[in-house]
């Protein structure tokens, strides 16, 4: 099969890049998701809720933080401010059928390379040859395991609900959003936790919510406190260089030579990788670290493949919110009708940009509040 682009992944960003070429004019195009639509979104923890609030604000140039496309809200779908990810799943479904998106579920893409100009992919539907391959695969399938023997502990994205984690006393490893909303929800059920970690956004200075904790985690963490009804203790400037289980339980050592004690199996919140990275090494410049990409979130190293989500930083933006993201789609589907000389609607662009649906010059984009 031959398509003009591939969308790789039926997540927040797979959908949102969808519904935005359809709007603006370009239809050969694809999505391959490995599972179902909205699928990390699924295996989030019962008990866990967006951080960024939904408010049906569309229409005013300020659509609802948590839309993937212009004139969708889930506050409004779903009639709720603070979004499960159940719920969110189903509002991507819902956006998915509103666009008629063509998605194919259960269609894992396993290999990709390059030959010539284009991209021949190894999917579960066989081979597939793309012009432009946008890789919207995310980071939640995707878990960080950083040190030495991190294999034994417990990472956030296998935690169905808190209510399966047994014993009284929880070591929680990592102390921002995954972590500080863990050591909440653990020791809502009485547990005593301990929260051992390099650094916090508990305490950070800057403004930016993707340095900084969420105000809701801080509000959580606070009103927690006031309470006094649990324990947490969180344990700053540590770094875990090993874990190794023992008949007793687990010795958690640190790169400074302590030794700490658990008798349970430890909690992961180290964070996630972009599986990108994995899935297509070859195809991005990632030796810093992060993806190198250009002007339009294009890899430096693989004319057309391009990268959406999360993981995409630009011009000293970290795009890691729905809201920051969003706002790249358009540029990619803007580019992509230049190179193949399709016209594109301008009329919906234009509502893009005001409707700030559209970010190419970010250099007024530090979150840089003076109160
Ligand atoms: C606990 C938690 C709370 C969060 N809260 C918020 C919040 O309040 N607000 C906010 O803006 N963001 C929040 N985020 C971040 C947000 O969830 C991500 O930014 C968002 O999911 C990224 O969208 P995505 O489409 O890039 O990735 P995903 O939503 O993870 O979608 C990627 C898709 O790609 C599929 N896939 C992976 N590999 C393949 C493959 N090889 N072939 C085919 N398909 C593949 C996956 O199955 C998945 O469906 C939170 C994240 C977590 C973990």
């Amino acid at each position: 099969m031959n398509k003009k682009i591939v969308i790789v992944g039926a997540g927040a960003a797979g959908i949102g890049m969808g519904v935005t070429l359809v709007e603006l004019g370009i239809r050969d195009f694809l999505i391959l998701e490995q599972k179902e639509i909205g699928h990390s979104f699924k295996n989030w923890p019962q008990e866990t809720r967006f951080i960024t609030p939904s408010f049906s604000s569309n229409g005013f140039g300020m659509p609802d933080l948590n839309a993937i496309s212009v004139d969708t809200s889930p506050a409004y779908t779903l009639g709720k401010e603070r979004l499960s990810g159940k719920d969110y799943a189903e509002y991507l479904e819902l956006v998915a059928k509103e666009y008629h998106l063509p998605i194919f579920t259960n269609s894992s893409v396993n290999h990709v390379k390059k030959v010539k100009e284009q991209y021949i992919l190894e999917t579960d539907l066989g081979e597939i040859i793309a012009d432009y391959l946008i890789f919207a695969v995310g980071e939640y399938s995707f878990p960080k395991h950083s040190f030495a023997g991190s294999e034994h502990a417990l990472h956030y994205s296998e935690i169905d609900t808190w209510k399966q984690v047994t014993g009284n006393e929880q070591v929680v490893i990592g102390g921002n959003e995954s972590g500080i909303d863990a050591a909440l929800n653990l020791a809502k059920l009485g547990k005593k936790v301990s929260v051992y970690t390099n650094t916090t956004g508990l305490t950070a200075k800057e403004a930016d919510p993707s340095i900084r904790l969420a105000p809701i985690t801080r509000q959580r963490f606070m009103e927690f406190k006031e309470t006094n009804q649990g324990e947490i203790k969180v344990y700053q400037k540590v770094c875990i260089a090993n874990i190794q289980p023992n008949s007793e339980g687990y010795e958690i050592q640190t790169t400074d030579g302590r030794s700490i004690f658990s008798k349970n199996r430890p909690l992961l919140c180290t964070g996630f990788m972009n599986g990108a990275a994995i899935l297509a090494p070859h195809l991005f410049d990632t030796t810093s670290g992060k993806f190198v990409l250009n002007a339009i979130d294009e890899s430096t190293i693989s004319n057309n493949a391009f990268l959406i989500g999360p993981s995409v930083r630009n011009q000293g933006v970290i795009f890691c919110y729905i809201y920051k993201f969003r706002q790249r789609f358009a540029i990619i589907a803007e580019a992509i009708a230049q190179r193949e000389n399709v016209p594109i609607n301008q009329t919906r662009l234009a509502y893009y940009k005001q409707q700030a649906f559209y970010l190419d010059d970010c250099a007024n984009c530090t979150v840089d509040c003076q109160c």
